[in-house]
């Protein structure tokens, strides 16, 4: 087995995927793709109600669990985070939500690089986009050809040339609704919340049911979307499953400057060195990436010394600056009217769920852990929508526990741009060891403020005139309490995560003391950037996206793709020499950007990818056998 490659990608999650396919388009570039998790066979993936069964399940979930914080009197929660092929995108709630222009912005002015604006990220995300409804001005859709392809010399436009009709990435409508949540929409309105069609042209504010990343009622993840069948016809990709990486390895070089060389790898009780000639990305998201950063040497000096790793370069801002969305989970019980509490607590229900699932691919079985939302303001005086609401028709004590018994619809709300700040640690050098996760939720007066005005603003929704039929009374928090500081407190008892870790390898201005990565994603070091490193994640995000963070995270991918193949077609004549590997040397002669397409695809066609194109599984696990117990 090869252990030399072009490209090196670090977790096959949303980001990883994407890249992958996109890398590995080149048929003349190695790509390894390693993941900690295995491969994404396992039913509950795939089944949009499973994200019950792999959240806190070890075959898809790394299991982290917060630090006990203060702002949650002192509660740790379960922190999921996907551990299998798709990474998060395999467990997540499947939401369809870019967030607001300004945040895109605000990351322009922050990095000091207008690529990050809005207008600019915008063609990005309709890329990929598959929308149900057809392509539009914000929306792209699957045969029509985005605008960025109509470039003829642009080296990535050739690379996207296999994808012929494109949009990989399928926004559906939902296959369900709940008169409580039609109830529940019509309450939003009369308190003032404009109905909305599409949460995803730069303003979301409004209530509506969200859109979702499935497929003809199945979970699409970004495994389904990019890798399969794509890359696994590849003779030229190769992809380590359960391979856990330990860390970067890296060599100075004639200048004194770093360059990232490839990487240590766990994989099959045995540790592996894979070399990457051009690039190693590291997509291992916002908890594993700073944890393998600091674990080779680049973060905190202190935090580093302190566990006996050698300090390559002092980055204080590697596992700092942790944003996450923190929904507070009002529940309100309510009689009249249809919840899944009650439909899926029976035998006969269950039974009807399943059968509808089974026959019409819809109903509960095919149910986003939300399904309604609404952006707005907490208070009249706030300048845009601050804070989301995710609606479910159901209501449980704490996320994993059993549905209640009675009827009852959940309101859960969380700030979407929390001023609090977290960090992400390691707690020993071992790779094996989970990091110190503390997101220091609530832990400003600002953020508390928030969270006891939105309570108040659930409470007013709920009293309007269009739920009054089905008498709903408030079981958590509890309508006694009405203080801002009592609301604040039991915000603590009731809230927990929204999945949205993000910032902890941020990128921004070269002034910026807490910057991890530059505007382009490369990674800082002694004396300037790191050659051959990018971190290509959530984790790049300097603030939080309001709304949702999957399909940002697609798009942050999309653009670093086109900046990784643009910089290889520069280096073009600078990769592995032709007597290392003349094979690859004449591949890449074949397949150069301004060389003749229909060479490349002769060339492609060895005996290895017709096979891999006839049998994909088998292909797969042939590819496998260095990946343990899949
Ligand atoms: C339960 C849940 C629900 C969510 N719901 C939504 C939603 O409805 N809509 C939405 O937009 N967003 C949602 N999110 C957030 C969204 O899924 C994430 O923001 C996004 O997936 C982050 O992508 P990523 O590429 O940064 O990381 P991930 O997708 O998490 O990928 C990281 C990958 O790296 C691998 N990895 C990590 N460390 C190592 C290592 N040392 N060695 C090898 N591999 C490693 C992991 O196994 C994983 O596959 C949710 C997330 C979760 C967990």
């Amino acid at each position: 087995m090869s252990t030399i490659f072009d490209y090196i990608i670090i977790g096959a999650g949303t980001a990883g995927c994407l890249l992958a396919n996109r890398l590995s388009a080149d048929a003349s570039r190695r790509v390894l793709l390693i993941d900690a998790g295995r491969k994404d066979d396992y039913h509950w993936i795939h089944i949009p109600v499973g994200y019950l069964y792999c959240i806190g399940n070890p075959r898809t979930d790394w299991l982290y669990n917060t630090e006990s914080e203060e702002g949650l009197n002192g509660r740790a929660l379960r922190y999921p985070r996907g551990k299998t092929l798709g990474g998060s995108s395999s467990i997540n709630g499947m939401i369809y939500m870019r967030g607001q222009a300004r945040d895109y912005d605000r990351w322009a002015q922050l990095s000091g690089d207008d690529t990050w604006t809005w207008a600019n990220v915008l063609p990005y995300f309709k890329l990929h986009e598959d929308h149900y409804k057809g392509a539009s001005a914000a929306h792209g859709a699957r045969g029509v050809l985005p605008e960025l392809m109509q470039s003829q010399t642009d080296p990535y436009v050739q690379v996207l040339r296999h994808r012929n009709a494109g949009g990989e990435w399928r926004v559906d409508k939902q296959r369900l609704h709940w008169d409580v949540l039609d109830a529940f929409a019509k309450a939003a309105q009369q308190a003032g919340i404009p109905a909305t069609e599409d949460f995803n042209q730069g303003d979301n504010e409004g209530v509506g049911y969200f859109e979702v990343n499935q497929k003809r009622g199945w979970r699409w993840s970004t495994a389904k979307a990019f890798l399969r069948p794509t890359c696994y016809g590849r003779s030229n990709f190769e992809m380590w499953t359960s391979a856990h990486v330990v860390k970067l390895l890296f060599e100075t070089q004639a200048d004194g400057s770093q360059r990232c060389t490839g990487v240590q790898v766990w994989a099959s009780h045995e540790m592996v060195t894979a070399t990457a000639t051009a690039e190693v990305i590291l997509s291992a998201g916002s908890i594993g990436s700073p944890q393998i950063l600091q674990l080779s040497g680049i973060g905190p000096a202190k935090l580093l010394q302190q566990h006996g790793i050698e300090v390559l370069h002092d980055a204080p801002g590697v596992g700092a600056n942790l944003q996450d969305h923190l929904q507070i989970r009002a529940v309100f019980k309510v009689t009249g009217v249809k919840t899944l509490n009650t439909q899926a607590n029976s035998l006969w229900g269950k039974a009807m769920i399943g059968l509808e699932y089974a026959l019409k691919r819809s109903g509960p079985m095919s149910m986003a852990p939300s399904q309604l939302g609404a952006f707005t303001r907490s208070d009249a005086a706030q300048p845009y929508p601050n804070i989301e609401y995710h609606v479910q028709p159901l209501s449980l004590e704490a996320f994993g526990e059993p549905l209640h018994s009675f009827n009852a619809f959940t309101a859960s709300v969380c700030n979407l741009q929390p001023s609090s700040r977290g960090t992400v640690r390691i707690k020993s050098n071992k790779f094996e060891d989970a990091p110190a996760i503390a997101p220091h939720y609530l832990s400003t007066e600002a953020d508390r403020k928030v969270a006891a005005d939105s309570l108040r603003l659930t409470r007013s929704i709920v009293a309007q005139p269009a739920l009054a039929r089905y008498q709903p009374q408030e079981w958590k928090p509890g309508i006694q309490y009405q203080t801002d500081q009592e609301l604040a407190k039991l915000a603590g008892d009731i809230a927990t995560t929204i999945f949205h870790p993000v910032g902890t390898t941020k990128m921004g201005a070269a002034d910026d003391p807490l910057a991890v990565v530059d505007s382009r994603l490369r990674v800082r070091g002694p004396g300037g950037l790191i050659a051959g490193l990018r971190v290509v994640d959530a984790g790049v995000m300097p603030r939080i996206t309001s709304g949702n963070t999957n399909s940002p995270t697609l798009m942050i991918a999309e653009k670093a793709a086109q900046w990784i193949v643009a910089d290889a077609a520069e280096s073009y004549w600078g990769q592995t020499p032709i007597w290392q590997n003349p094979k690859s040397t004449l591949r890449r002669l074949a397949s150069h950007p301004l060389g003749e397409p229909k060479a490349r695809r002769i060339w492609a066609l060895t005996p290895k990818t017709l096979y891999g194109w006839l049998a994909v599984d088998q292909h797969d696990a042939h590819r496998h056998h260095r990946q343990g117990s899949n």
